[in-house]
């Protein structure tokens, strides 16, 4: 297993000694499928394993993400044992994790609390602050302090990777340190619709709302996926929600958008998720970007010098997770290198093939010049007004790309397609899409147009 061996030796430098030795060496590997990039990792305890997870899985996640070059999916197995019948605990670290009674019942025996679901690692303490979350971060530092009075539900939304989970996550750890019996339950949308499931099958819906009903706290991330035919969980959701916030219970949701443009959602959820306060998280910016690579740096011990820092936030824009990556990708760089001191130099070749497709200078122009020489057709036609099929295919195609692969909005591209109206775009870009999916010939020419592009 020399993959997860690699791993190890980047997990070591990763966290602290003792945690090394008492819970990461203790992880085996059962499975590396290299090709589909699935990870089946295993611990003899169960207990153990889940509280590895819950409190390394990120670390070990990023890591074996960097290794393998693409998103892995980790799958934490207890190995079988007589006693012990095996569970395995989904990839996405976030939710429920002890879906079984008999290991809540054992967490509580250890004496630990009666929260479900928490992440420790996930504190304000190592959240950055900056003004892209600051009214983020108030509001949820609010809700920590008083839960269930003045912002209540908190609906929390925003991009991927922005920070959206950590501050779910840190205002349950702040309540747990006030007051260590307040019981919180904290699950991703998708575990909350598979104990539905659950329940219906197994008619065991009396647990189903002993669970959601009988907790100080709810938390649900990521509701955007209870979005669609899905009247039923959307019902049983209403109904926790009615059940706890008139009690005072604290309910904080996360999504990928604001309430009102969730489409396929219960009219009477989406005004009961804007009836208390909704905050939005936005891309960091520049110095935020640099600070929270800092504060990275610093708790896995490693020395990032600031020209580096800002070198890195300055290359990646759009959210904190690739932030993250870059710097797992850089640690290693420096591990197995051991060159001394990082400098910009070492950051520019360890991120080399990240930084590439980030900072490539894709602009309009340079997409409608490679279309057009890929289609043979003249460079003013990306202008003109021309109806011929051979010239609107390749201009829809080129404005698609342009939608895709840069940072224009739809009133700009059509601007320098010859003045052309944001909906010609929107419509190039639909039909685009669409097509794509069914012409495997036109899929094809886009793919080595992209490949074109990138390189
Ligand atoms: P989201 O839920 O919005 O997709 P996450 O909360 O999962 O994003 O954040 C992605 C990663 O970035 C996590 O590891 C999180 O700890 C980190 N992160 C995001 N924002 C910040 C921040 N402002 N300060 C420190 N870490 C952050
Ligand atoms: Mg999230």
């Amino acid at each position: 297993m020399e993959f997860w061996n690699l791993c190890l030796k980047m997990l070591a430098q990763a966290v602290s000694s003792a945690d090394y030795e008492r819970w990461i060496s203790a992880l085996n590997c059962q499975e590396w499928d290299k090709e589909n990039k699935v990870l089946v990792l295993s611990h003899p305890n169960l207990m153990l394993l889940n509280t590895i997870e819950k409190n390394f899985g990120s670390s070990i996640q990023g890591i074996v993400n960097t290794l393998a070059g693409q998103p892995v999916s980790i799958s934490y197995q207890a190995e079988v044992s007589k006693e012990e019948p095996s569970i395995t605990i989904d990839d996405k670290g976030q939710g429920e994790l002890f879906p079984d009674e008999k290991v809540i019942d054992s967490v509580k025996d250890e004496g630990e609390n009666k929260s479900i679901g928490l992440l420790p690692a996930l504190t304000f303490e190592n959240f950055v602050e900056g003004p892209s979350n600051s009214l983020a971060f108030a509001a949820t530092r609010r809700v920590a302090e008083c839960p269930g009075t003045n912002y209540n539900p908190l609906f929390i939304y925003g991009g991927v990777g922005l920070g959206k989970t950590h501050l779910m996550h840190a205002v349950g750890n702040k309540m747990l340190k006030h007051n260590p019996n307040c019981r919180i339950l904290c699950v991703s949308a998708q575990n909350f619709m598979n104990d539905f499931t659950t329940a219906v099958r197994e008619n065991t819906y009396d647990q189903f709302n002993n669970k959601y009903h009988n907790v100080d706290a709810l938390f649900i991330d990521d509701v955007q996926y209870l979005c669609g035919d899905k009247r039923q969980i959307q019902n049983k959701l209403f109904e926790a929600f009615e059940k706890l916030v008139p009690y005072g219970k604290q309910i904080i949701f996360t999504s990928d958008t604001y309430a009102r443009s969730l489409k396929a959602m219960d009219e009477r959820l989406i005004s009961r998720f804007t009836s208390g306060l909704s905050v939005e998280v936005e891309p960091p910016e520049l110095e935020t970007r640099a600070m929270i690579l800092q504060k990275k740096a610093m708790a896995s011990h490693f020395d990032l010098p600031d020209d580096v820092a800002f070198f890195i936030a300055k290359h990646l824009k759009s959210n904190v997770r690739e932030l993250e990556g870059a710097l797992q990708r850089l640690m290693a760089y420096h591990m197995f290198q051991s060159k001394g001191q990082v400098t910009v130099e070492m950051a520019r070749e360890a991120l080399h093939s990240i930084l590439i497709s980030s900072t490539a200078q894709l602009t309009v122009e340079r997409i409608q010049g490679v279309v057009a020489e890929y289609f043979k057709i003249s460079l003013a036609d990306m202008y003109s007004k021309r109806r011929l099929k051979s010239i609107v295919v390749p201009r829809q195609i080129a404005m698609y790309l342009c939608k895709e692969l840069t940072k224009s909005s739809l009133p700009d591209i059509g601007d320098r397609f010859g003045k052309r109206d944001h909906t010609t775009v929107l419509h190039a870009v639909q039909k685009i899409t669409a097509e794509r999916k069914t012409d495997s010939d036109l899929n094809y020419k886009i793919h080595v147009l992209e490949q074109m592009l990138k390189n």
